[in-house]
């Protein structure tokens, strides 16, 4: 039976799959090599939290700009990282990162891009590093209509 998932449109044939699932496998792919899989670390967790609504309003606002910063400025994950530290110190009591329940509802995003397009085309770290590159390029992109007005 084919299911498709609500946040971020990707078509599922077997049920005991999700997005998550392969989520949490990608993760252990970047934590087991680093400077490998894990060079891009940073945008799979911001695609998917982004393509599944689990950022808070701030949290979208802020990593737009992080996005922007690392794939148009040419910052590097260290800069970013360090930033981030600084930031996240400074505004721990003022924003929360996840969206909860009440938080006002999101519009609907046809997203160009997903996790499973991901999953189903690379072969190697670098086709991996590729295709999360461009997906997060394509999220930045398409994101827009989920900020804050
Ligand atoms: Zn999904």
């Amino acid at each position: 039976m084919n299911h498709t998932c609500p946040y971020c449109g990707a078509g599922w044939q077997d049920e005991n799959e999700n997005c998550e699932s392969v989520f949490n496998a990608f993760l252990a792919l970047e934590f087991n090599q680093p400077l490998f899989y894990g060079r891009v670390h940073m945008l799979t967790v911001a695609c998917f939290m982004i393509q599944h609504n689990r950022y808070s309003d701030e949290a979208l606002v802020w990593m737009e700009r992080q996005l922007h910063d690392f794939l148009h400025e040419g910052k590097s994950v260290n800069q970013i990282r360090a930033r981030t530290g600084r930031e996240v110190q400074q505004n721990k009591r003022s924003w929360r990162m996840s969206r909860q329940e009440g938080d006002r509802c999101l519009a609907k995003v046809n997203w160009s891009m997903n996790i499973l397009d991901v999953a189903r085309a690379y072969a190697d770290a670098e086709s991996y590093c590729t295709l999360i590159t461009r997906w997060a390029e394509l999220t930045l992109h398409e994101m827009g209509p989920l900020l804050p007005g």
